[in-house]
């Protein structure tokens, strides 16, 4: 099932992960709302925060299949929705002198996760090792520092259930997006970053009411 028998992995504080320019730190909408939440942000500065990555070229079905976090539709064509970069490439929370998140607390999943990714493997499996493939991401056998065979073995359970939690959050931030663009095709909502951002908070307050 899993490419590795066993895991290693204790973060060395390098900060290539935060400050690979090539990397969209990306955001769900409960990435979104647990920011703000801890911030105290209102919706301008929530837009502050974020950047909405556009694509240069429509991406194709088979380009769609390979994405974890489903592209926006935005006034300037469909996107990523991520953290703010630096003009280094860096993510806009990572403090550089303290090398450390600003944000460590209510850090996106994307973040939580590194350096590994999942997929369901069985959804019928009772058992979390036989539900959910664990593996590292490519980035992290490219530059993470705290996968090495020196690297205590993981608690495979604890990064199983984050698995778990993530690939749940990334199937309801997928219906939203779907839900989203297809208000946009069908021209019930004008396609600006700000309806959409309306649209994740008005589902906090649903969920306040509640
Ligand atoms: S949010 Fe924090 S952990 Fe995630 S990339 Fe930015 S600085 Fe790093
Ligand atoms: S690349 Fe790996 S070791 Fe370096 S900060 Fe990120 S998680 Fe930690």
């Amino acid at each position: 099932m899993s490419e590795e028998k066993e895991f290693r992995f204790k973060c060395k504080r390098c900060g290539s992960c935060c400050t690979d320019k090539n990397t969209i730190v990306n955001v769900t909408y409960n990435d979104i709302l647990r920011i703000k939440e801890a911030l105290g942000l209102n919706l301008d500065e929530i837009n502050f925060i974020l950047s909405f990555y556009i694509f240069e070229k429509e991406p194709t079905e088979e380009d769609k299949k390979k994405m974890v976090v489903s592209p926006v539709e935005t006034e300037r064509g469909k996107a990523f929705v991520g953290l703010k970069k630096t003009p280094d490439g860096s993510c806009y929370f990572y403090d550089k002198n303290q090398k450390k998140c600003r944000i460590y607390k209510a850090r996106p999943n994307f973040c939580r996760t590194f350096p590994f990714s999942f997929r369901i493997y069985d959804k019928t499996a009772k058992k979390l090792e036989k539900m959910i493939e664990i593996k590292y991401t490519e980035k992290a056998k490219q530059y993470c520092q705290g996968i090495g065979e020196e690297a205590p073995i993981i608690n495979k359970k604890k990064w199983l259930k984050l698995g778990k939690v993530t690939l749940e959050d990334l199937n309801k931030n997928y219906y939203i997006i779907q839900k989203w663009n297809k208000a946009v095709q069908n021209k019930e909502m004008e396609p600006n970053v700000s309806n959409f951002l309306r649209i994740i908070l008005n589902i906090e307050e649903k969920r306040e009411k509640n």
